[in-house]
């Protein structure tokens, strides 16, 4: 490129236009998506000022530490979990695995409830063991804690309810007992989706929520968020920076777009999911519906006293196990994708392998399990999918 006094300017102009915008007139409904690596300060001791704030508060300092777009959300999160602060993950199982990282060294133990999302059973089994880390399970509704804990227990890990069958953990009893031995207790709460459940309110110390799911609801976008007390908050918050843990301003506005809707959806799944499991309910060839919000579910009792709602999830077990049938019923069905996650828009079906999923409970004479996800699809419509997905079951047997 030719260096005469245009391009000077010009290379000087691209380099230099747009730092400060204000625009006349009002202001956008929605936070402004902030892409920043580097942050300017106007002065030497304005930055120093803002650095020396930085471990306290939510100051905009270096992209690493947050942003403001990711703050609007922090902030958001928070206030739903009843926390005191929020940190973002790039995903959910980041989040699980940074809080696993900050609050574990070699030598403690950590007991994990049995009904976990399964990606945390590599956690304990690889993550932990390489560090020196013990880990063990134990079963959510059998109140065995006194005797599985150790002289080490750091932390009592819980999904509440759990994965596939949604066993409700009784958090409040679990909290008090933690709290006695001087032990954290750690919840997933992604089923709650921060509306239907509240660990934190209810005695946990630390609170995941996979954003990927309900939070963001559209499919299309990965996050975690871990809200914590203000007691436990700075383990995490340290650990965070140390690692450089953040997440992409455009990534944080899909999820706070999605989170306007978050109750009316959660409404639709919850209305769409109880027709469904009432159905299901009624079918022959069926053993097991699984949805806490059904009363012959093992815990309805304690969904009913902890719980504001259920979402969109049921699950259910056919009588026997017949893996040719079972893959006919789910390659019939036209309106639920065949896929992981849940939480977006759409009705999903996942076949589940629960002798992977469970080590405490003998699964091996029993029956073949779905786990389906109840979108915002016409409830008439998804039932009658499921029906002619059942005949076609029915002729594969
Ligand atoms: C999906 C999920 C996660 C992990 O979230 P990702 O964003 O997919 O990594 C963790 N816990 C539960 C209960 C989940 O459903």
């Amino acid at each position: 490129m030719r260096d005469d006094e245009l391009v000077r300017r010009q290379r000087t102009m691209l380099a230099q236009c747009g730092a400060e915008k204000s625009y006349p007139g009002g202001r956008s409904v929605m936070p402004a998506v902030v892409r920043a690596s580097t942050v300017l300060f106007k002065t030497l001791e304005e930055m120093e000022v803002a650095r020396s704030r930085r471990m306290e508060e939510k100051v905009f300092t270096y992209g690493a530490k947050g942003n403001p777009t990711c703050f609007e959300l922090e902030d958001l999160i928070a206030e739903l979990e009843g926390g005191y602060r929020t940190r973002l993950f790039p995903t959910g199982l980041s989040a699980i695995a940074m809080v696993f990282t900050s609050y574990l060294q070699p030598g403690d133990h950590i007991l994990i409830a049995d009904c976990v999302y399964q990606p945390v059973r590599h956690l304990a089994s690889k993550f932990c063991t390489q560090y020196g880390i013990k880990a063990s399970f134990f079963d959510p509704t059998s109140g065995d804690l006194e005797l599985k804990i150790k002289t080490r227990t750091r932390a009592i890990y819980v999904e509440s309810p759990g994965s596939i069958l949604y066993e409700v953990c009784d958090i409040p009893a679990i909290a008090r007992f933690a709290r006695a031995h001087g032990i954290l207790l750690i919840a997933d709460n992604t089923w709650g989706a921060g509306m239907l459940y509240s660990p934190l309110r209810l005695g946990a110390d630390i609170s995941i929520i996979a954003a990927t799911k309900y939070l963001g609801g559209h499919a299309d976008v990965m996050m975690g968020a871990v809200t914590t007390k203000e007691d436990a908050w700075q383990d995490l918050f340290t650990m965070c920076d140390t690692f450089g843990m953040n997440v992409s301003p455009d990534d944080a506005y899909l999820i706070l777009r999605g989170m306007r809707t978050l109750s009316s959806r959660l409404s639709i799944h919850e209305r769409n999911a109880l027709g469904v499991a009432q159905y299901l309910s009624d079918e022959a060839e069926i053993s097991h519906v699984s949805c806490p919000a059904m009363p012959d579910h093992p815990t309805h009792q304690l969904w009913k006293r902890d719980f504001k709602g259920t979402n969109g999830l049921v699950s259910f077990e056919f009588k026997r196990r017949d893996s040719v049938a079972t893959a006919k019923f789910i390659n019939s069905l036209k309106l639920f994708g065949i896929g992981a996650s849940r939480g977006a828009f759409e009705s999903l079906v996942t076949p589940c392998v629960m002798d992977k999923e469970r080590s405490l409970s003998d699964w091996s004479a029993r029956g073949d399990v779905i786990r389906l996800h109840i979108g915002l699809e016409d409830m008439g419509m998804l039932i009658e999918d499921l029906k002619a997905a059942l005949i076609a079951y029915r002729r594969a047997r």
